[in-house]
């Protein structure tokens, strides 16, 4: 069985909304959970960037103060003990380096920022587009159970592809919109939706085999 888990939001809080934070540009705040489709909002921010003449180092060094959310280590420790651990996440690997060396780098499925020669950023790479779902439908092709989680809009294709889906801190209109996924709201949910949700799928497994 794989778990799948979204990185910002999940394990680390929002990159874009600390960087926002720091610069004092208020636009940059933005983030998947308020607009949904995710090129409008990419190529919203590399607009700004380029505004205010912001460089990917300028990003990377506002990252490097970032700490993963509180208990995130140890939530990610356990799940990594009880399933292969996969994290989707729709942030570029510029960014994430420094993150993932604290939480003892662990697999990261995410996306490329096209840098020019001057640090300037020019544009970005998507793996694939929904690359999130897809990896699910490609786990479950190779035959592996998957239970995602994740917080917000970019996440909702992979937690409906998945064989169990959760939500975790979610908006109030994600929550509305998707009834269907529990709502877990610290790391002692979470890890007790993982185990229920891990026990149905057995259970479901146990009941198919015995027909
Ligand atoms: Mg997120």
């Amino acid at each position: 069985m794989i778990a799948c888990l979204d990185l910002e939001g999940v394990l680390v809080p929002e990159i874009w909304i600390n960087f926002a934070e720091k610069t004092g540009i208020e636009e940059l705040r933005l983030t998947t959970r308020d607009i949904p489709d995710y090129d409008q909002l990419m190529k919203g921010r590399l607009k700004i960037l380029d505004n205010h003449k912001l460089k990917l180092s300028d990003i990377q060094k506002v990252i490097r103060t970032i700490s993963p959310l509180d208990g995130a280590l140890e939530f990610l420790n356990w799940l990594k003990s009880e399933f292969q651990v996969v994290i989707l996440s729709d942030t570029f690997y510029q960014f994430a380096g420094p993150l993932m060396e604290q939480l003892h780098y662990p697999n990261l499925f995410c996306h490329e920022l096209i840098v020019d020669g001057n640090d300037r950023i020019v544009d970005y790479q998507l793996r694939i587009k929904d690359g999130k779902t897809k990896a699910v439908a490609a786990f479950k092709n190779l035959n592996f159970r998957v239970i995602a989680a994740g917080d917000s809009y970019n996440d909702t294709g992979m937690l409906k592809e998945a064989d169990g889906g959760i939500l975790f801190c979610p908006p109030d209109n994600v929550v509305r919109e998707f009834p269907q996924f529990p709502v877990t709201r610290n790391y002692t949910e979470l890890k007790a939706a993982f185990i229920a949700s891990r026990k149905t799928l057995l259970e479901r497994k146990k009941s198919i085999a015995g027909k």
